[in-house]
């Protein structure tokens, strides 16, 4: 330990969570600070992420405001802004039927600008290793200090250890099985059985293809297409599609997610990420409206995502040992929020961890402040984004959307109905009233919006 130093605090990942928690900490020149990455070099993939007004507060608070402005599209609006406009999509004449409005503007970004801000700002104290895979952890608990040992032979040790190693989390699988161990030298079988279940993510039955477009393709096939006007969701039965403008409105990020409710839980066969055929998944969008057909068209060698979660645990502690983002509650991406959560797990632990009376003897308790606030709040989160997968899915036992069964105006109230689930799920993120396209506003003499597909831009 470097003299004047309190903590000596380890953060296992260099991802979204782990520089942004490493940000955070380096605010207390009395903590040392050393992230390892497995990967050879940081580099983030190409792909965009939204971010609501809570996460945003915090990056405003880490000075990173002003340079992330600079790399997107979207200003800064406060008060009530509209966001995501919503069209039932699977269908050749599309509806659109809500518009979601937030308290303060929703920020997109490319996940590489994040991540390139986040390392200009890190102060040369804070050390980043590359080409350090952690394999496991051990800690005593009747000493201070855990032991890291690495892939590639080395060692480390630390006050603290944060494991902001992502979905497959070496930290959490170690500590998984080292409090299954203590349960069962305690005889406690079923304790030891149960915590062994949160060691391995669960197949969401669910598939994302990610691509990035550029913008002047788009524009050059669609001039007026709704994804240059306002963030668009076109949703469907078993998938939906979101699209937005991020890089300075460069690029248009694109993701359709194909979606089987039925294999929840269940194994994926395959590679989690690969590269991917657009044939593999337009044939499902096939009779789909024409502003999703046009944004089809564009695409090239989609990212396919298999998405998984990590069922949920009763602690993200352990000793001195705790895990973060998605180690800690990787969730599936309808609530926009993964690492809108992980930036919120990394303000709050770097606070506990940077209070003054935090020393290395006392940081299980500091941990525990961590734990007992975010875990509720992150797996709450977790829920809405699942809830919402079912509803921006079509997917909701005894209501019908399907346009050869239920009338139009049926169809509109049912999906008036969703529309009021999914404002409903965003509420815990300061989410304002939304515009229900109601007949005064429309002027459409039986009180709802209708938008033929003729405003797809084509
Ligand atoms: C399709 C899709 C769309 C999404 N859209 C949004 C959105 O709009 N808004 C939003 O807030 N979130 C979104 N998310 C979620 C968000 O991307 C994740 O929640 C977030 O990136 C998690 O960050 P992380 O740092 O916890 O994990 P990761 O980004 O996975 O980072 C983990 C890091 O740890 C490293 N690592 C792994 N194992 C080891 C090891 N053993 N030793 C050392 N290093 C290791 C990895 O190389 C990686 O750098 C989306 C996700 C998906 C799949």
């Amino acid at each position: 330990m470097s003299s004047g130093s309190r903590l000596r605090v380890a953060i296992c990942g260099a991802g979204i969570a782990g520089l942004t928690c490493a940000l955070a900490l380096s605010e207390y020149p009395d903590i040392e600070i050393d992230v390892f990455e497995s990967a050879g070099k940081l580099a983030e993939v190409g792909a965009g992420i939204g971010l609501f007004p809570r996460p945003w507060q915090i990056i405003r608070r880490l000075g990173l405001e002003q340079d992330l402005l600079k790399t997107t599209e979207s200003r800064l609006l406060e008060g009530r802004v509209p966001s995501f406009r919503y069209r039932k999509s699977d269908q050749r004449e599309g509806v659109e039927f809500f518009r979601l409005y937030t308290q303060g503007a929703l920020i997109f970004l490319h996940r590489a600008d994040y991540q390139q801000t986040l390392l200009h700002h890190l102060p040369k104290s804070c050390r980043t290793h590359c080409s350090k895979r952690l394999l496991s952890y051990r800690q005593s608990h009747n000493r201070h200090g855990v032991d890291l040992f690495f892939e590639d032979g080395t060692s480390y040790s630390c006050d603290v250890l944060i494991g902001a190693d992502g979905l497959k989390s070496a930290v959490r699988r170690c500590m998984l099985h080292e409090k299954s161990g203590i349960a069962q030298a305690e005889g406690k079988w079923e304790e030891s059985m149960e915590l062994l279940r949160s060691v391995d993510p669960i197949w969401s039955g669910q598939n994302a293809y990610r691509a990035l477009i550029p913008a002047e393709k788009l524009r050059a096939r669609a001039p007026s297409h709704s994804v240059f006007t306002a963030p668009m969701q076109y949703l469907g039965k078993n998938g939906y599609v979101i699209s937005y403008p991020i890089s300075g409105g460069k690029m248009i990020n694109f993701v359709a997610f194909d979606m089987r409710h039925e294999l929840e839980n269940t194994k994926f066969n395959g590679p989690w990420v690969s590269t991917s055929n657009k044939s593999r998944f337009a044939s499902r969008f096939a009779d789909w409206e024409p502003e999703v057909q046009t944004l089809m068209e564009c695409v090239e060698e989609p990212l396919q995502w298999a998405i998984h979660t990590i069922p949920p645990m009763k602690s993200f502690i352990s000793g001195r040992v705790t895990v973060m983002g998605d180690a800690a509650h990787a969730m599936t991406p309808h609530e926009g929020s993964g690492a809108g959560q992980a930036i919120e797990d990394a303000y709050l632990l770097a606070t506990v961890l940077g209070h003054p009376r935090t020393n290395s003897t006392n940081v299980h308790r500091a941990l525990s402040v961590y734990d007992s606030i975010r875990r509720p709040l992150a797996y709450d989160v977790m829920e809405h984004s699942r809830m919402n997968g079912r509803y921006f899915s079509l997917n909701i036992d005894g209501v019908d959307f399907d346009s050869n069964r239920v009338g139009p105006r049926e169809q509109l109230e049912n999906l008036r109905y969703v529309a009021r689930m999914f404002e409903k799920n965003w509420e815990w993120g300061d989410m304002d009233n939304v515009d229900r396209w109601d007949g005064e506003r429309s002027g459409s003499s039986d009180g709802v919006l209708v938008t033929p597909a003729s405003s797809s831009g084509k």
